[in-house]
């Protein structure tokens, strides 16, 4: 939301293709696997839904250990393929029902932003300061232009946005249905690091239809400024950056992004990480979390070599830390 600048492992910049050039990089051990050498499964763009991705280039790039690789820029749309349309975000009233807005989430906890959530802010908050409906009317005071939005969703909001509930539409920044391109690079054969790498501010990876999986959303910034940055059932929504984008896998009640549980009931893919480890659902077709996360929240099996399994859909968080090498482009 408040996120000043695109991470650098987002590129913009025209990509010059360099072929496939077989680079031997060395694998490195990692205390979060036994067999690194066999762990690995190369990045499989053809998972991607092909009515989200623009295009795929291989380029020479540089991993964060400085080693020379082979990396996959992928643009896509930044529309979430599998939907039609974006929303509901903030509730327009006190009496809105969730089946008309979005939701929130604090503490682990995704919850429905109804009106009546809205209009208990201060009792939820423990803050009397938080105020954002009419009182008279019950209409709940939204930022429903691009300037209100864009004052709002930055650091340091302008008084007269606090106390609002803040949504931009992602057609201030893109086509009608269409979304904001991005592109991201993956390296082709992910290399674990030696010691897990923090994902910071920075955003994470990319989902196969197509949108951004955000860094967490700064809450503390948000709700500092008595405003709630409001998510659709998706735990998606808009900022001037990157138009639409994730800050949580909702595979309860949103079934986003769309996911199909595997041929052994292991848990649905949905995305890759930005080292190219490819990040599943959360729970597996009983309903179960594997109870054998690394501190990243991965995992290796046979099948799917070593892969994340994302955090639940209040939880503000994808993975927990980078157990790859994410990359750099050489060529821009
Ligand atoms: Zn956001
Ligand atoms: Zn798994």
């Amino acid at each position: 939301m408040t996120k000043a600048s695109i991470s650098s492992l987002i590129i913009t910049g025209s990509l010059a293709f360099s072929g496939c050039g077989g680079s031997s990089e060395t694998i490195t051990d990692d205390e979060t696997s036994e067999t690194p050498s066999t762990d690995i499964l190369a990045v499989d763009t053809t998972l991607f839904d092909s009515a989200a991705v623009v295009s795929v280039e291989t380029i020479d790039c540089t991993l964060s250990n400085g080693d020379d690789s082979s990396c996959y820029a992928i643009t896509v749309t930044g529309f979430p393929s599998d939907r039609t349309e974006l929303g509901h975000f903030c509730p327009t009233d006190i009496n809105t029902e969730a089946e008309s807005a979005g939701k929130w989430f604090d503490d682990g906890v995704l919850y429905d932003l109804t009106g009546e959530f809205v209009s208990n802010l201060d009792l939820f908050y423990g803050n009397s300061e938080w105020q954002l409906f009419d009182a008279d009317t019950g209409e709940i005071f939204i930022t429903d232009t691009q300037v209100s939005c864009e004052a709002a969703a930055r650091p340091d909001v302008a008084e007269e946005y606090q106390n609002h509930c803040v949504q931009c539409e992602l057609t201030y920044y893109a086509d009608e249905g269409q979304g904001v391109e991005s592109t991201f690079l993956l390296p082709i054969n992910p290399v674990f690091r030696e010691t897990s790498g923090d994902i910071g501010m920075s955003n994470i990876g990319v989902s196969l239809n197509g949108v951004n999986l955000a860094a967490a959303a700064p809450t503390q910034a948000i709700l500092s400024a008595f405003t709630i940055a409001a998510f659709d059932d998706c735990v998606g929504h808009v900022n001037p950056i990157d138009g639409y984008h994730y800050h949580g896998a909702n595979h309860g009640d949103g079934e986003c992004p769309a996911v199909e549980f595997e041929a052994d009931g292991h848990a649905g893919i949905f995305g890759y990480a930005l080292d190219g480890f490819a990040i599943y659902g959360m729970l597996d077709e009983n309903g179960e979390e594997a109870t054998d996360l690394d501190e990243c929240r991965g995992q290796t099996d046979e099948v799917r070599g070593y892969h994340y399994h994302s955090a639940g859909p209040g939880e503000n968080a994808f993975i927990g830390c980078f157990s790859g090498e994410t990359a750099n482009s050489t060529d821009i």
